[in-house]
C-alpha cells in the first residue's frame, strides 16, 4: 500500500478523495443543469488506477461511489475482488468500467472482471469478446474507442474507419456497441475531438459518450458525455 502523506490543513477537507468526490459531482450536476442537460445524464466513473483498495475503499463506503475505472486487467483483478466483495457486504454493487487497452489473450479475464469494456478498437479483439462472452454467458456492456486525433500512438479506431468496424462489430460478430469512448490528443483544444465523436455516436444511433477526464470534463458535458472518466481531480496525482 502507498504510504500518503497527510497534505496541509485545509478547511473545507479539499484534499481528502471523498470531499473531492463529493465536491465533484455538484460540480457535474451544476455544469450539466447550466448546459441544459439533465443532471443524471452525466455519469462519473472515478478512475482509480494506481491507487490501492484501501485508499480507493472510503470513496465507496463514505462517498457511496459504485462507477470506477481501470486501465490495466491485471491490476484491476485482484483490488476489484476486494473491492466488490467488500461493497456487496455493504449491499453496494460496483460497476467497472475498462478504460485501457485489451489484449485479445485477457478478453475472458475482462469479461470476468469489467461491465463496461470502453476500448472496442479491432477487429480481433471484437472477435474474441464474441466468442468468450458466448462462453461465459456474461455479457459486458461494450464502448468502441476512436482515436479521433489520428494519433499513431494511440489505441482506438479512426474516425474514418469508425462506421465500418461498429457495422462490423454489429453485423458480422453480434456486438451491441453502446458506446463511444475518446481521449483527445494533449497538446490539442479538445472541443473538436469531444464534437466529432458526438458527431459519429449519432450517424450509428449510439446513446452513450466516454469522454472527459479531470482536465476537461465540463467541455465533455457541454459537448454530449454521458459518462466523465476523472481521476486525479478524486484521488490526487499518481506519482
Ligand atoms: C487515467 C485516465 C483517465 C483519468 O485521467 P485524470 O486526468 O486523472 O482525470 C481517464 N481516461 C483514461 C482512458 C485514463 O487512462
Amino acid at each position: 500500500m502507498k504510504t500518503t502523506l497527510p497534505g496541509p490543513a485545509h478547511p473545507d477537507g479539499a484534499h481528502d478523495p471523498v470531499a473531492r468526490l463529493i465536491a465533484l459531482r455538484e460540480a457535474i450536476a451544476r455544469r450539466a443543469r447550466d448546459c441544459g442537460r439533465a443532471p443524471e445524464s452525466v455519469r462519473l466513473v472515478a478512475v482509480s488506477k494506481t491507487f490501492s483498495a484501501d485508499e480507493v475503499w472510503p470513496t465507496i463506503a463514505v462517498a457511496g461511489q459504485t462507477r470506477f475505472g481501470e486501465n490495466r486487467v491485471q491490476e484491476a483483478i485482484p483490488k476489484w475482488r476486494d473491492l466488490r466483495a467488500r461493497a456487496a457486504a455493504l449491499g453496494k454493487t460496483i460497476e467497472l468500467h475498462l478504460i485501457g487497452p485489451l489484449q485479445s489473450n485477457k478478453a475472458r479475464e475482462a469479461i470476468d472482471t469489467f461491465d463496461v469494456i470502453e476500448t472496442v478498437d479491432r477487429e480481433k479483439i471484437a472477435a474474441t469478446l464474441a466468442r468468450e462472452i458466448e462462453r461465459a454467458g456474461k455479457r459486458p456492456r461494450l464502448f468502441v474507442e476512436v482515436n479521433t486525433g489520428g494519433e499513431p500512438q494511440k489505441a482506438g479506431v479512426l474516425p474514418e474507419d469508425a462506421d465500418a468496424f461498429i457495422a462490423l462489430c454489429r453485423d458480422t460478430h453480434g456486438l451491441t456497441i453502446e458506446g463511444l469512448m475518446a481521449i483527445p490528443p494533449a497538446d490539442e483544444p479538445v472541443s473538436p475531438h469531444f464534437a466529432l465523436l458526438g458527431v459519429i455516436a449519432k450517424r450509428n444511433h449510439i446513446d452513450e459518450l466516454s469522454m472527459g477526464m479531470s482536465a476537461d470534463w465540463p467541455l465533455a458535458v457541454q459537448l454530449g458525455a454521458t459518462y466523465v472518466r476523472v481521476g486525479s481531480a478524486i484521488f490526487g496525482s499518481r506519482g
